[in-house]
């Protein structure tokens, strides 16, 4: 096993190894953590510490700890470290060494090549001297790769024939969006932008700030001197900040933060999400000016741009990839986790130079989107089928996420929770697949706050919470076998299911079906209906049948060639038209020559 070749991330934040292990580019973990914080140091003692103990005592001991060695990669300054001084390069390779460690801990084979990324933007000096920390780690640096290919080739974006693609990373103290033209093997990066001086890390001084000011603010201390104090508060805001990705409010708890007159304070406050986005959103709206600068140097319009993969742990804020799709209309990648996606990309090249044909990075993820419908506006009119996905298709797994939503009427004692699959913003163009009903609610004004929390587990169990958020009432269902991949003809069924159900009634407004928790519904009523009742509920199905049908053949159009994306296109339109003119024989040739189609996409 000399020949193995791993792939290294080395980040300004932190860093990541990867290799193919089972078949598999997996990123490899020590003690369970795949992320190495890029932290080197020197405890107390005198001992040399690499990754989360080091920045574990950076707040402590600031000047026996170096972060961010990344920004100063090719230049000549010397940094001191307890009794030593060491360049640049130094302190990058002892964050390798411990990759290299790692690699072969988890590997059980020595290491001895790796492919290591760097910043589309970084000079011949700062590649140079990544090559030079390899080589002191004891590593022979076999290529140096750009992130901005690293991602793209995590994403399997070089298997699709030629495509532009915008990486927009945002990590801990960097950002930068590139644009990358893949074909095949070749990637070119044609326009990279950003700001070195941007990242998660400025998100949590702002908040950090925010917390302090409130805890002061409501009789606290002022803990701004104390070293300890602030380390805590800073493990503390981050961790929240995490947090505010997947909720709406994160709560923060510091036992025993300071001391006022000898006795104890304690921080104890709520985070909105909100909140903290009011905090962050200008540097967030910052990054888009970059986004316009990179594509105009690269002569490229929006709609030039096939995809955008978001890499850096700061994109998972959800605020990111809100302003970027109301900006480029177009939905974000993030199935790749992103702290996660360069060092993969790496360990993708990596076990091609080492012979082992490896297509795109594969992680398990939700093929669906799932949400609650609620009462809002739909197409500007009041409706108690709104619906927006908490759970967005292509998340990786396992996954949890919570939303708000808010009663509609006064002394509302009860909420249906009535759960979808699909994208439709018209609840009843998705797949309804479960409901359970929340009583005992406060009998309070209109805008009771109920937060719905979906968790969805590798095996594809859809748990769905909701919780009124002022009493902590709450009531739960499970709903197994959410994410296995149905058929068409079980998506037929489901839908012929739920057609059956909401009875004769138009499908324009249909309401709630009168159904069993486990929507064990019975079929269709057969003996009872006529002829003329038969043919609604075909012509019903076969409209269902077709949305559906366009759902699915939009989300391959990306895996078509040229000729075939041409021809679904084609077909979309006489599906829609035929829809629009209430043509249902125009309607089911369309349907069956798309169906055929796909069938040979997906087959193909
Ligand atoms: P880099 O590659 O620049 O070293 P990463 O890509 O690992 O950095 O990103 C690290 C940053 O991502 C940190 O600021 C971290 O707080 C942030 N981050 C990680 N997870 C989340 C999350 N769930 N929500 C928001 N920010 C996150
Ligand atoms: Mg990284």
């Amino acid at each position: 096993m000399s020949d193995v070749i791993v792939g290294i991330d080395l980040g300004t934040t932190n860093s990541e190894v990867a290799a193919l292990v089972d078949g598999k580019v997996q990123v490899l973990a020590a003690d369970g953590e795949q992320i190495m914080p890029s932290y080197v140091g020197l405890s107390p003692g005198g001992t040399l510490l690499v990754g989360t103990p080091a920045r574990n005592q950076y707040v402590l001991y600031p000047e026996q700890t170096i972060k961010s060695i990344k920004r100063l990669m090719g230049d000549n300054r010397r940094l001191t470290v307890g009794a030593q001084t060491y360049s640049p390069p130094e302190i990058s390779a002892m964050i390798l060494r411990a990759l290299k460690d790692r690699a072969e801990a988890a590997l059980g084979a020595p290491v001895r090549r790796a492919v290591i990324t760097v910043p589309a933007y970084f000079s011949d000096a700062q590649r140079q001297a990544t090559r030079d920390a390899g080589a002191i780690a004891g590593l022979d640096v076999v290529r140096v790769l750009n992130e901005p290919t690293a991602a793209a080739l995590a994403y399997g974006a070089d298997r699709q024939g030629e495509r532009t693609v915008l990486v927009y990373d945002l990590g801990g103290g960097t950002f930068d969006v590139s644009l990358v033209q893949v074909h095949g093997d070749v990637t070119e990066v044609l326009a990279s932008h950003g700001n070195n001086h941007l990242g998660g890390d400025d998100f949590d001084r702002l908040l950090l700030d925010h917390v302090l000011g409130r805890f002061m603010a409501t009789g606290g201390a002022d803990v701004r001197a104390d070293r300890r104090a602030m380390s805590r508060l800073l493990h503390a805001v981050e961790a929240a900040k995490k947090r505010l990705s997947f909720e709406p409010y994160a709560r923060i708890t510091e036992e025993h933060l300071a001391e006022r007159d000898g006795v104890p304070v304690h921080l104890d406050l709520e985070v909105s999400r909100s909140e903290y986005e009011q905090l962050t959103r200008h540097l967030i709206e910052g990054t888009l000016d970059s986004l316009h600068q990179a594509l105009s140097d690269a002569g490229k319009r929006p709609e030039q741009v096939d995809e955008i993969l978001l890499v850096g742990g700061a994109t998972r804020t959800p605020l990111v990839s809100a302003l970027l799709e109301e900006k480029t209309g177009r939905v974000p990648r993030q199935e790749l986790h992103p702290e996660l996606g360069v060092a993969l990309g790496a360990g993708v090249l990596a076990a091609r130079l080492s012979g082992h044909d490896v297509d795109r990075v594969l992680v398990d993820i939700s093929p669906y989107s799932f949400g609650p419908s609620y009462f809002g506006l739909l197409d500007g009119r009041p409706s108690e089928h709104c619906y927006r996905p908490i759970i967005s298709r292509n998340t990786p797994l396992p996954v949890s996420r919570t939303e708000s939503y808010f009663t509609m009427a006064d002394n509302q004692e009860a909420w249906q929770v009535c759960v979808y699959q699909g994208n439709d913003p018209n609840a009843l163009n998705n797949i309804p697949v479960g409901r359970f009903l929340i009583e005992g609610l406060s009998r309070v004004p209109a805008g009771n706050e109920i937060l719905c929390r979906m968790d969805l587990d590798l095996d594809g169990i859809l748990k769905v919470t909701a919780t009124e958020k002022g009493t902590g009432l709450a009531k739960h269902v499970a709903i197994e076998g959410a994410t296995t991949a149905l058929s068409e003809e079980e998506i037929a069924q489901a839908r012929r299911r739920m057609l059956a159900l909401f009875g004769d009634e138009d499908e324009e407004d249909l309401d709630h079906p009168d159904l069993e928790d486990d929507l064990e519904a019975p079929d269709a009523p057969a003996e009872t209906e006529n002829t003329e009742e038969r043919a609604g509920r075909d012509r019903r199905v076969a409209i269902s049948e077709a949305r559906a049908l366009l759902e699915r053949s939009r989300r391959l159009l990306d895996r078509m060639n040229a000729e075939d994306r041409e021809e679904a296109i084609a077909l979309h339109e006489g599906i829609e038209e035929s829809l629009r003119a209430g043509d249902h024989d125009r309607l089911g040739k369309a349907t069956a020559e798309l169906a055929e189609l796909l069938f040979y996409v997906e087959e193909g």
